[in-house]
């Protein structure tokens, strides 16, 4: 048997200081389930899971980081061999093992994570025959749920079963582009999705925002494809605008967040602005009276 302060993550769990900081942010009892989600292979999706969830966490908040790609990568990203796991995703998904029993916490970065690997795979194919089969994610976390401020859930790049269980148990959608000549083609069938799973089975569903990602100021396509993203989605689009930036992409070689690879990089401080705007958005919308 693990020891629940591996298994559930550090995060400040039971330290009164960081409770009593989290009430006066408003911000006790509530959890933010977020996937970041986009079919479109290679925009940053992971990247920013792995990196907004140690930023997050470096301000306190408890959070989760749920690996729902086959590709393992946010596991790996994180520092935990996705070929050496005792449970993963797939065990939860399928109802073999409890998320509370398969969390780890992350080697580096005051975060937990819900590892997944190419197993993942096999879960999805399992799950095609499953009535409620897009619920089982969010049953799930349901135990473990308030345990967290935030859960972040890595999508695999396509519009599956995987996705569509991570879309089910999420309150928003991070959706991360690239601003290039392609970003918006396949973002109107993600967002046909979405739809759909809000009007079925998920009504609380809706797009928390779109982040542009890879960024390069110098490139004249990138700046305008990123004027056109703010004029059609306006405040949608995050501030924050993630650069290319090396340190991001080296970060993963080394199994960390890049704010314990280069804290100074212009990567990390991205991500770290990322956060703020996250939870500046969260303040407006609890302190917005309906
Ligand atoms: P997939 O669809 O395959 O899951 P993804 O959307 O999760 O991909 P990432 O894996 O996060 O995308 O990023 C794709 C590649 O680009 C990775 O090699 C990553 O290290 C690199 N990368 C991501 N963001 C940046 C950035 N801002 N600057 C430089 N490299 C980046
Ligand atoms: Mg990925």
């Amino acid at each position: 048997m693990r020891d629940m302060s591996l298994r559930c993550g550090g995060s400040g769990q039971g330290n009164h200081d960081s409770d009593k900081w989290r009430r006066t942010a408003g911000l006790a009892g509530m959890t933010r389930v977020i996937a970041v989600a986009n079919q479109k292979g290679g925009v940053g999706k992971t990247t920013t899971c792995v990196n907004l969830a140690a930023s997050l966490a470096a301000t306190h908040r408890r959070v989760l980081l749920v690996d729902m790609d086959p590709q393992g990568n946010a596991t790996m990203g994180c520092g935990i061999d996705k070929m050496n796991l005792e449970r993963s995703a797939c065990d939860v998904l399928l109802g073999d093992e409890t998320a509370a029993d398969t969390i780890l916490s992350a080697p580096e970065g005051d975060f937990s994570v819900l590892p997944g690997n190419e197993d993942l795979t096999l879960a999805e194919v399992r799950l095609l025959q499953d009535i409620g089969r897009e619920m089982r994610l969010r049953k799930a976390l349901a135990p473990v749920r308030g345990l967290y401020d935030f859960i972040l859930i890595d999508c695999p790049p396509s519009i599956n079963m995987l996705t569509v269980n991570a879309l089910t148990a999420a309150d928003g959608v991070l959706i991360p582009m690239q601003c290039e000549y392609y970003a918006l083609e396949g973002l109107s069938s993600l967002l046909n999705t979405i739809e759909q799973v809000r009007t079925t089975v998920n009504p609380e569903l809706e797009v928390f925002g779109l982040l542009r990602t890879m960024v390069d100021p110098r490139i004249n396509l990138s700046n305008e494809v990123s004027e056109q993203l703010v004029a059609h989605f306006e405040d949608k689009v995050f501030r924050t605008v993630v650069p290319r930036n090396v340190r991001l992409a080296e970060a993963p070689s080394f199994g960390r967040p890049v704010l314990y690879h280069d804290r100074t990089s212009r990567g990390a401080m991205a991500y770290l602005a990322l956060a703020g705007e996250v939870l500046r958005r969260e303040d407006d919308r609890t302190t917005t009276p309906m």
